[in-house]
C-alpha cells in the first residue's frame, strides 16, 4: 500500500509516449479534488479541448488508476468515481443523498475496531471500504461550511497530523513529568527529566510548525478534520499518566509504563507513516515515530541499568504483573 510518491511529469502510459491530450487529462483530474465519475471528467476536459473524445478520457483514467495518480471509489449509485491519490491516503467517505458530495475523514479508532474484530475471526483484512450516506450540513442548513475542497486536502493532512503530534508530545510531558517527580532513584529520575524536557523541545517546534501552516491558510483552522484520530488524540501517554497517579508504582514499574506508551506510540506513528501517501503528514508521522524510537531505547536501557543497580537481575521477581521490556 506505500507506493513511492509518482513523480508526475515523468508518468508515461506504457506502450507510448505520452500526448499533449494526456496531459491535459492528468492536469484536469489532479487540480479537481473531488470525486469525479468518467463523464464528470470527460465535461471539464471538454472545456478546454474540445477535440478530446470520451474514449481517450476513459483510457487515461483506467491508466492513472495503474500509476497510482487516482483511486477509485464506488458510492453504490452505479457509477464509478475516481480521486487523486496523490499525496492523499486511504480514507473513509460521507455521502450525501442530496447534493451528492462526499467529505473524507480516515479514523484510526474504527480501524482499530476493525482489526480487533477480524483477529477474532481470523480474518486477513486487504482493504476496509467505510460510507455513511445521509445529508450533508450545508444540505440542512443552507449554510456554505468551509469544506476539504480542490487544492486544501493535503494542507489540512498536514494540520491533523500535527495536532496528533501535538496531543503525544503534550501527553508525553505530562507522564514524564509526573514520574520524574516520584522516581526516588537519582539516575532514573534523570532519565525521566531528560525526556520531560526534549517532549518540552519537540512540542515548542511543532507549535511553531503549526502556527506556519495557519499563516500560508488562514482558515485551516475551521476546516473538518480529516484525521479523526480520537485515542491518539487524546494522547498516547494518557493511560500511563493515569496509572501513575493511582500511586503504589515503583521506579522499575514507572520506568516500564514509560516503555509500553513509548512502545505503543512508535508503533502507531509508524505505521500510519508508512501507510500515507509522500505528503508532509507523512513526514510529520515517521519523524514522530523516530523520536519516540529513540526515546523507547532511552527507557529500555535505564530500564536494565536500574535493575543491575538494584540487584533484581536474574531473581525472579515479586511481581510478575510488572513483565519484561520487550520491542
Ligand atoms: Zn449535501
Ligand atoms: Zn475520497
Amino acid at each position: 500500500m506505500n507506493r513511492p510518491l509518482p513523480d508526475i511529469s515523468s508518468l508515461k502510459p506504457v506502450g507510448g509516449k505520452r500526448s499533449s491530450k494526456r496531459d491535459l487529462i492528468l492536469n484536469a483530474f489532479v487540480r479537481q479534488e473531488g470525486h469525479l465519475s468518467a463523464d464528470d471528467l470527460y465535461d471539464l476536459v471538454r472545456k478546454e479541448d474540445p477535440g478530446i473524445g470520451r474514449a481517450t478520457v476513459y483510457r487515461t483514467l483506467q491508466w492513472m488508476v495503474g500509476a497510482g495518480v487516482a483511486r477509485k471509489v464506488d458510492f453504490g449509485d452505479g457509477r464509478s468515481r475516481f480521486e487523486p491519490s496523490y499525496r492523499h491516503p486511504r480514507h473513509f467517505h460521507f455521502i450525501c443523498n442530496t447534493c451528492h458530495r462526499s467529505s473524507e475523514f480516515l479514523s484510526s479508532d474504527i480501524e482499530s475496531l476493525i482489526d480487533e474484530i477480524a483477529a477474532a475471526r481470523e480474518f486477513a483484512t486487504t482493504q476496509a471500504v467505510v460510507q455513511v450516506f445521509g445529508e450533508c450540513v450545508d444540505c440542512r442548513t443552507g449554510r456554505r461550511t468551509p469544506s476539504l475542497e480542490h487544492g486544501v486536502t493535503e494542507r489540512v493532512f498536514a494540520r491533523d497530523a500535527m495536532r496528533i503530534a501535538i496531543a503525544t508530545e503534550r501527553s508525553g510531558l505530562e507522564f514524564y513529568t509526573r514520574a520524574a517527580g516520584m522516581t526516588r532513584d537519582p539516575q532514573g529520575r534523570a532519565v525521566f527529566e531528560r525526556l520531560a524536557e526534549e517532549e518540552q523541545e519537540h512540542l515548542g517546534t511543532l507549535e511553531k510548525r503549526y502556527a506556519e501552516l495557519l499563516v500560508d491558510d488562514p482558515d485551516l483552522e475551521t476546516r473538518p478534520t480529516f484525521l479523526f484520530f480520537k485515542g491518539p488524540a487524546h494522547g498516547l501517554f494518557a493511560d500511563g499518566t493515569a496509572e501513575l497517579r493511582k500511586g503504589g508504582v515503583n521506579d522499575l514499574q514507572a520506568l516500564l509504563i514509560g516503555i509500553r506508551c513509548e512502545r505503543g506510540s512508535h508503533r502507531f506513528f509508524k505505521r500510519y507513516g508508512e501507510r500515507f501517501e509522500d505528503s508532509e503528514g507523512k513526514q510529520i508521522f515517521l519523524e514522530f515515530a523516530d523520536e519516540e524510537r529513540a526515546h523507547l531505547d532511552l527507557l529500555i536501557r535505564e530500564y536494565r541499568a536500574l535493575q543491575t543497580r538494584l540487584g533484581t537481575v536474574g531473581r525472579p521477581r515479586r511481581r510478575a504483573a510488572a513483565g519484561r521490556p520487550t520491542r
